[in-house]
C-alpha cells in the first residue's frame, strides 16, 4: 500500500483533480491510500468567516459560493455538500451569537474544507471509474487528543486504523480528510495548519506504507525558494534530518512535524508535482544519497533576535539554566542561539511579543537588546560538518553580496550552518550563497 496526499493546489477545481485522477490511475497497483487537503482557499476563507461571525458579521461569506462552485464544476451530487454546508451555516451563526471564537470553534469551522472535499474528490473519482469512497479520518481510527490546533492522534491509533482498513473491500480506494481529527467524545479538533502532510505520514506509519507520496505544486523540494533564485532546481534525493531541517527553517514544502513518523519506520516520502507527473521529484529517507557538500539552502524572516549581556556570566555556573528557566516561563521558543562568555543570542519566532520577557531579564540588571526583523538564513547538508572551509566559503559569499552576518550558529557535527542577518538583506544574500554551491562548476 502507498499513501498518496493531494494539498490544496492538487484539488483545487476539476481540471487540477482530474490530473489528481490520472496520477491515482497510474499508481493503482500499489494500493493507494489517499488523503485530501480542502480544496485551495478554503481554509483561509473558513477562517475569515469564524473572525468575521465573532465579530458580529453575518455574511456573506465567501466559502459557500466557493464549494458550491467546485462541486458544481466537477458534476458531482450537491447533497454531499448542502448538509455540511447547513452545519457550517449554523455553526457561524452560533459563533456571532456568543460574540466569541474559541480554538475549539475555531477547529470545529475549519475542519468543513477538508470534509467536503474528500467527498466531492471521492464522488469524481467513482464517476471516472475508480473504487474511491470518501471518509472523515476520525472513522478510521483518528483519535486525537484535545489540543486544539495541534491535535495528535492518541496512542491506539495505529491499531485502530489498521483494524478499519483491513475491514474494507480491496479494491476500495480510501480518500480521507487530512488536517481534521476527533476527541473520544466527539469533539472535531485539527492538527495545525497545513497539517494534512502530517496526516498522510501518520496513517503511512500506522498502516506500514511502502511509500508516502505527498503531491502538490513544486517538482519536489527545491536547491532554495524559487521565488528568490531563479535557477533553484530539483533535489533528488535528501535525508530525512536534511529535510526535517529545511522544513523547519522555512521551506514551504513541508510542515515541519511532517517527518517523524516515516522516519520512525523508514517509509521513504516523495514530493511530487501533480501538474508534472512524469518528473521524478525529491525522495527523503534514510540515506537519501546526495553527494554535495550542501543540500539546500532555506530562510526564515520575521524572526526577533534577543541578546542577554552580563559581566555576572563570566565564570559563573547555572547562568543559561537561569535564562532558559525564564523564557520557559514565558512560553517562549528559542531557535537559534549562540553564546560568547559574557552573552548570549538567541532568536525567537514570529509574532512572539518578547515585552514582558525582556522586562523580567532588565530585572535582573542584565543588559537586553531585541532586534526584530531579523531572518535566519540556513545551509543544510549532511557532509557540511566533513567539508573542511565550508564556512569560509559561505561567509565568503555573504562578504561578496555586502552583507552584514549578525550572527552564526554551527553545532558540532550539525547538518546545518545558521547565520542571523537582516530580513531586507535575504534576497541578497541567498542568490549569492545558491550561486556558489549550485551553479559555479
Ligand atoms: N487545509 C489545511 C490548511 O490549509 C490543511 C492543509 O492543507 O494541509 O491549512
Ligand atoms: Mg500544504
Amino acid at each position: 500500500m502507498i499513501v498518496m496526499k493531494f494539498g490544496g493546489s492538487s484539488v483545487a477545481d476539476r481540471a487540477q483533480i482530474e490530473k489528481v485522477r490520472r496520477v491515482i490511475e497510474m499508481h493503482r497497483a500499489q494500493r493507494p491510500f489517499v488523503v485530501c487537503s480542502a480544496h485551495k482557499g478554503i481554509t483561509n476563507e473558513l477562517h475569515d468567516a469564524a473572525v468575521r461571525a465573532a465579530d458580529g458579521d453575518g455574511g456573506p461569506f465567501a466559502v459557500f459560493d466557493h464549494q458550491r462552485r467546485v462541486t458544481d464544476e466537477l458534476g458531482v451530487d450537491p447533497d454531499l455538500v448542502e448538509p455540511l454546508l447547513a452545519d457550517l451555516d449554523d455553526l457561524l451563526r452560533g459563533i456571532r451569537l456568543v460574540g466569541e471564537l474559541s480554538p475549539r470553534s475555531l477547529d470545529h469551522v475549519l475542519s468543513f474544507g477538508e470534509r467536503m472535499s474528500v467527498r466531492v474528490v471521492a464522488a469524481y473519482l467513482r464517476r471516472h471509474g475508480l473504487a474511491a469512497e470518501a471518509f472523515d479520518a476520525w472513522d478510521l481510527g483518528f483519535v486525537t487528543d484535545d489540543r486544539f490546533g495541534r491535535a495528535r492522534p492518541l496512542p491506539d491509533f495505529a491499531t485502530l486504523a489498521r483494524k478499519t482498513i483491513a475491514r474494507l473491500a480491496p479494491p476500495t480506494i480510501p480518500v480521507v480528510t487530512g488536517f481534521v481529527g476527533r476527541t473520544a467524545d466527539g469533539v472535531v479538533t485539527t492538527v495545525g495548519r497545513n497539517g494534512s502532510d502530517l496526516t498522510a505520514t501518520l496513517f503511512g506509519a500506522a498502516l506500514d506504507a511502502e511509500a508516502i507520496q505527498i503531491w502538490s505544486d513544486t517538482d519536489g523540494v527545491m536547491t532554495a525558494d524559487p521565488s528568490v533564485v531563479a535557477s533553484a532546481r530539483n533535489i533528488p534525493a535528501m535525508r530525512y534530518d536534511e529535510a526535517a531541517e529545511l522544513a523547519f527553517f522555512g521551506s514551504r514544502v513541508l510542515h515541519p512535524a511532517t517527518l517523524l513518523p516515516a522516519m520512525e519506520k523508514a517509509i521513504p516520502v516523495w514530493v511530487r508535482n501533480t501538474n508534472r507527473p512524469a518528473h521524478p521529484g525529491t525522495v527523503i529517507s534514510r540515506t537519501g544519497t546526495n553527494d554535495r557538500a550542501v543540500t539546500s539552502i532555506a530562510y526564515k524572516e520575521g524572526q526577533t533576535l534577543v541578546t542577554v549581556r552580563t559581566p555576572r556570566m563570566f565564570e559563573a555556573t547555572g547562568f543559561l539554566d537561569e535564562l532558559f528557566g525564564i523564557t520557559r516561563d514565558h512560553g517562549i521558543v528559542v531557535d537559534v542561539i549562540a553564546t560568547s562568555e559574557i552573552s548570549v543570542s538567541f532568536t525567537v519566532h514570529h509574532g512572539t511579543d518578547t515585552t514582558a520577557l525582556a522586562s523580567d531579564l532588565r530585572e535582573r540588571g542584565w543588559e537586553v537588546t531585541v532586534r526584530p526583523g531579523s531572518a535566519i538564513l540556513v545551509v543544510v547538508g549532511h557532509r557540511l560538518r566533513s567539508t573542511p572551509g565550508i564556512g569560509a566559503r559561505i561567509l565568503g559569499a555573504m562578504a561578496r553580496a555586502d552583507v552584514n552576518v549578525e550572527m552564526v550558529s554551527y553545532a558540532h557535527g550539525s547538518i546545518s550552518f545558521s547565520m542571523i542577518l537582516d530580513d531586507c538583506d535575504v534576497a541578497r544574500a541567498v542568490p549569492v550563497l545558491h550561486g556558489m554551491f549550485f551553479d559555479e562548476p
